[in-house]
């Protein structure tokens, strides 16, 4: 697992600061929600830690390394987004295996690993399903275990339960909870709602205007009504 700071991070577009001098640490195994109205920056700042951006000015260092210098690949990071992105061909197992086959692993192990992340989020039982034939908050779980095999140091989450509906995203929000407390992962997870936020995070950091307006413990944040 491993540790992120953002050091005084900014992203210009055109002359729009998009983010603007924002700096945060996340501690290993630290779940850090970063919360705020649409259009504040927070994926933004999500695509800089993954890579899938550049910052204007600021540093992103993961664990030992200043990640500018890191390609995207070789981040050791999971993204999960909010549309799942599954293969619609393929099964749950090999939609899961996919990232251990590109890695080139082997039979056994892709197994094994395969069968380790589908037992963590629960669907063990449903391997052999293609997306279509699973329910929203089951192919929410396949791309869980999906960015679990790969044993990544950090998990990048932009809005991942925004798809499902009410009753859904509550118990989702129970289980990614639950999975959290067991698994001990490294997060930024991206949301601009504040229940989830609440109930997710370690810590939670509002943002509004590219900035940075509190950083806290779900106690602490004081929330503008
Ligand atoms: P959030 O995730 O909080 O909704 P974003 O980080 O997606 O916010 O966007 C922050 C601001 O930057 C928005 O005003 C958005 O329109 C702008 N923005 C995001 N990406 C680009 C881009 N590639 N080019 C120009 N403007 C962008
Ligand atoms: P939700 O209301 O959460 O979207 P669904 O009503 O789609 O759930 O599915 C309920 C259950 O039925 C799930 O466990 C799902 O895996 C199973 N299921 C849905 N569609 C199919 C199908 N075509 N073949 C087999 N099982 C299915």
């Amino acid at each position: 697992m491993a540790r992120v700071e953002i050091r005084n991070v900014g992203k210009i577009f055109g002359n729009y600061k998009a983010v603007d001098d924002v700096s945060l640490t996340i501690e290993d195994g630290e779940f850090v929600v970063l919360l705020g109205p649409s259009g504040c920056g927070k994926s933004t700042l999500l695509r800089m830690v993954a890579g899938l951006e550049l910052p204007t000015f600021g540093d992103i260092v993961i664990g030992e390394t200043v990640a500018t210098r890191l390609r995207p690949k070789d981040r050791n990071i999971a993204m999960v987004f909010q549309n799942y992105a599954l293969y619609p061909h393929l099964t749950l197992y090999e939609n899961i295996a996919f990232p251990l086959r590109v890695a080139g692993r082997r039979g056994d192990e892709v197994d094994k690993k395969v069968r380790w992340a589908a037992g963590l989020v629960g669907i063990e039982h449903l391997l052999a399903r293609k997306p279509r034939q699973t329910s929203g908050g089951e192919r929410q779980r396949t791309a869980l275990a999906r960015s679990l095999v790969r044993d990544p140091a950090l998990f990048l989450l932009d809005e991942p339960l925004s798809n499902l509906d009410a009753k859904l995203r509550h118990s989702a929000r129970d289980e990614l909870r639950t999975f959290q407390e067991r698994v001990g992962m490294t997060a930024l997870y991206v949301t601009h709602d504040q229940v989830e936020a609440m109930g997710l995070g370690d810590r939670v950091v509002v943002m509004q205007g590219g900035r940075v307006r509190q950083v806290g413990t779900p106690e602490e944040i004081y929330l503008y009504p």
